[in-house]
């Protein structure tokens, strides 16, 4: 599994962004504000490990996605947005209870 800090994962994402013209749409997030998104409780954006983008074509959202996934990154299209993160969710889980016990 390949281990993704808040800035590897940036970088990554800046390149989809300017490959795929797009713009981030809600990247880290506060608690309240991923309250007020209605994100899940264990959401990524609350470590700066996902983000929504939105192409200047929506038609790429798809493309977009399949970049991100090659890369190692976890891509869901989105209605309007395509929403990355670092990890799946177990991954995600499994990460947090391993830093939990260190
Ligand atoms: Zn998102």
């Amino acid at each position: 599994m390949q281990i993704w800090t808040p800035e590897s994962f940036r970088c990554a994402v800046r390149a989809l962004r300017l490959i795929h013209h797009a713009s981030e749409t809600s990247g880290g997030r506060s608690a309240a504000r991923n309250r007020a998104r209605g994100g899940d409780p264990h959401s990524q954006h609350l470590e700066d490990l996902a983000e929504d983008l939105v192409c200047d074509e929506p038609a790429r959202h798809e493309r977009l996605a399949a970049d991100a996934r090659t890369l190692g990154l976890i891509a869901v299209v989105d209605s309007d947005h395509v929403h990355i993160q670092a990890y799946s969710r177990g991954a995600h889980a499994r990460l947090r209870a391993l830093l939990d016990d260190a």
